[in-house]
């Protein structure tokens, strides 16, 4: 790769005093170090020896919560009828088929699919740790190295958010399929979490599976655990009712109330899905700058319901986007849906506009995963774009000017034309230029574990 590449691209959303805008003609600049050195708008045609890219760029999205081999369950999931809990019980049959190689192969493939829906970084909640029975492997974190390695070989940025995950329940003991998750204490899950270290793609991070996985007495290690590194901490909270009347049986207090009054909330914490709240729990999570991570479309493949999204980022939560269980990877329907459900269930229009959905799926979502300088175009931040094709079925027509709300509202992943991750074209015309046979690859990944 040149030490400098210079990108022209039709169309671009860019920051501005009054607000983003799309402007046209669009000279992005990525010096040696992969950060964006120039954003010149306006430029004129294309300059020779500029790569020209059609359509409008925008910031790289984040992918803010990921489970990468549930993209194993797709389709599998949806014959017949069942509940979250026959949905789990699915997935740990494919959970118990991964070891290192396979989970290596299925997430280097999962993660080319993601570039190729424009997303630049991936916060991944990592939970299956060890071997069958729970046996540790020689290298206590080759799962997640093979996570951070797929991510490598697919092009874009990891965030591992390497998960404590030690109960089946409150007071239960781990099932045998968790055994997989489990560390034994919170102690032991610090000890080896640590031995993770950061790489030029790659930033550690850590998690709560949930109240009902980590003893209320071993929060606070995990939450130190990041404190003191001054890392993302990612917990999920209130999925599903059956765990706020569990916890409100053991604690008498709500999930939300029972991370806040153990150190787990605050400014480096995003709290999962937060489906079923109460206006106290809304109030615990604003006041402690905590972002909120909204999966809409596993939450409705899940019938989990409808988070209280409207409701938190007026509040003063952040909110951020992921496609969790990978039912669809498409930043775009996460995007609108936030929109979409609030209208349903409200019967009125516009709680979110395109910007402020873009403004979830890209900066504060990189903030949230521990990239602050990325999810932006400006001099200074990661050169971390993707363009969207601006003349395809679902794009042509609308005035460009228009480029966030068609976006958001109109385009699907199949759209990215291109991908940038740190100055580099991971993505060109719709192709993955490190995993080209993308399709296959994921066929192929799937296929190993049945
Ligand atoms: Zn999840």
């Amino acid at each position: 790769m040149p030490s400098v590449v210079t990108y022209w691209v039709e169309h671009a959303w860019l920051p501005h005093p009054n607000g983003p805008a799309v402007q046209p003609e669009v000279l992005i600049t990525a010096g040696p170090d992969g950060r964006i050195t120039g954003v010149t708008p306006r430029s004129g045609p294309c300059p020779a020896g500029a790569v020209r890219l059609a359509g409008l760029a925008l910031p790289g999205q984040a992918n803010a919560h990921s489970h990468a081999f549930h993209r194993a369950l797709r389709s599998t999931v949806q014959v017949g009828s069942g509940t979250f809990w026959t949905w789990r019980d699915t997935m740990y049959k494919v959970a118990a088929a991964l070891d290192p190689d396979r989970y290596l192969a299925l997430a280097t493939a999962v993660y080319a699919e993601m570039a190729l829906a424009g997303i630049t970084a991936v916060g991944e909640f990592h939970y299956l740790h060890h071997g069958p029975g729970g046996t540790r492997y020689a290298n206590p974190n080759a799962m997640g190295e093979a996570l951070i390695e797929a991510a490598a070989r697919a092009g874009i940025r990891i965030t591992l958010l390497d998960s404590c995950y030690l109960s089946a329940g409150f007071g239960a003991e781990p099932t045998e399929p968790q055994l997989r998750f489990s560390d034994g204490d919170a102690d032991a899950w610090a000890d080896r979490a640590a031995a993770l270290t950061d790489r030029p793609h790659a930033r550690i991070g850590a998690a709560v599976h949930s109240v009902r996985a980590v003893p209320a007495g071993q929060l606070g290690t995990v939450a130190h655990w990041a404190a003191t590194r001054r890392a993302p901490l990612h917990v999920h909270l209130s999925e599903q009712t059956a765990e706020n009347d569990a916890c409100l049986a053991a604690h008498g207090v709500t999930p939300t109330r029972l991370l806040a009054d153990h150190g787990v909330l605050g400014p480096r914490t995003t709290a999962v899905h937060a489906t079923h709240l109460t206006d106290e729990d809304v109030r615990l999570l604003a006041d402690s700058s905590t972002t909120v991570c909204m999966c809409p479309t596993t939450e409705r493949d899940l019938a989990d319901g409808i988070g209280p999204a409207r409701q938190l980022a007026s509040a003063g939560c952040p909110i951020t986007l992921g496609s969790d269980s990978h039912a669809v990877i498409d930043p775009f329907e996460e995007a609108r849906a936030l929109e979409l459900d609030e209208r349903l269930r409200t019967r009125t229009r516009g709680h979110w506009t395109a910007g402020a959905l873009l403004r979830a799926g890209t900066s504060d979502g990189h903030a949230s995963l521990g990239w602050p300088e990325a999810g932006r175009l400006e001099p200074g931040a990661l050169a971390d774009f993707c363009v969207l094709a601006l003349d395809s079925v679902r794009t042509a027509g609308p005035s460009p000017v228009l480029g966030a709300e068609t976006a958001v509202f109109a385009a699907s992943a199949a759209d990215v034309r291109h991908l940038v991750v740190g100055g580099r074209h991971v993505v060109q015309g719709g192709v993955h230029r490190l995993v080209p046979e993308t399709g296959r690859a994921l066929a192929d990944a799937v296929a190993a574990l049945r």
